[in-house]
């Protein structure tokens, strides 16, 4: 899964019709090309390497992940929950093998041996990162308000970051769903379901997310492209943000990635429409909001 990760990407990225209608070429490619840095020159290497006999993961990780920062390596690592590391390593091949030297002499317990490192294509990394750790909370509030939408809100920094998206996320990667940009919201309100002054919303879902990609979040936010992993209780699996349009409220795309989540041909938001704290409709408030 993780191999094909930024391929897939970089093929939903920046191909879509509706940045070329929106942006023009230059910035579009700014926005989501990788910047040039040493994984994109020549001489640089990329590593998948297997690591065994780390007894607490979460140590571990941590320490690979300072070790990789300080020498400069970018890629990630991330725990396969059965006490083995998966360390994906990209840079300079010096600082790659500086790495990996560490690695076969041992750290906080853990080693790669040499027959579980294998060379991979560089995918252009830009940070090292740990994978597989809950970023914060995300919600999907069903709003009716002068439209009906639905708000999606990923934690960043203290604060919802939101977006409007008018049919509602998709589980199907060929459903490209628009997402405009709203202004942050605070956590309380993922709390919030009930009657408002003109209409009422749901928690349509509800969970955690992880930050993933190859840029640093909330650069990869700044920067219009977007990748992240929900564990909600409906959505689940990669998806992705891109952007198409800037202005007053950017437009961006809200895309299902491909993973074993991935429901081909499936609308969620009909099949699986109750709150996921009420387990009432958006229609069933607005009902009963309507005859008290
Ligand atoms: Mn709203």
């Amino acid at each position: 899964m993780a191999d094909s990760d930024s391929r897939r990407t970089r093929k939903a990225a920046p191909r879509s019709r509706r940045a070329s209608e929106a942006a023009p070429r230059s910035r579009r490619a700014a926005e989501a090309a990788p910047r040039d840095r040493s994984t994109r020159e020549p001489g640089a290497r990329a590593i998948r390497a297997l690591i065994t006999g780390a007894r607490d993961d979460e140590d571990v990780r941590a320490v690979i992940c300072e070790r990789a920062r300080k020498l400069g390596v970018m890629g990630w690592v991330r725990a396969d929950g059965k006490g083995t590391l998966e360390l994906h390593a990209e840079g300079p091949s010096a600082v790659v093998e500086a790495l990996l030297a560490l690695l076969r002499e041992g750290l906080a317990g853990a080693s790669a041996s040499a027959r579980d490192v294998r060379d991979v294509r560089v995918e252009g990394h830009e940070h090292f990162a740990i994978r597989g750790l809950s970023s914060g909370a995300f919600v999907v509030q069903e709003h009716a308000a002068t439209t009906r939408h639905f708000d999606l809100r990923l934690e960043v920094d203290g604060v919802m970051r939101s977006w409007a998206v008018p049919k509602g996320p998709p589980m199907d990667p060929a459903a490209k769903r628009l997402a405009v940009q709203v202004e942050d919201h605070s956590i309380e309100h993922n709390d919030f379901e009930g009657r408002t002054d003109h209409g009422a919303v749901v928690i349509w879902d509800r969970g955690t997310y992880e930050q993933g990609g190859r840029v640093a979040w909330p650069e990869a936010l700044d920067r219009g492209h977007a990748v992240f992993v929900l564990h909600g209780e409906k959505l689940r699996g990669g998806f992705a943000l891109q952007r198409t349009g800037r202005g007053r409220k950017p437009q961006w795309l809200l895309i299902k990635r491909r993973d074993e989540h991935a429901r081909i041909g499936s609308d969620i938001v009909a099949e699986q429409p109750a709150s996921v704290i009420s387990h009432r409709t958006l229609d069933e408030l607005l009902r009963e909001a309507a005859s008290a």
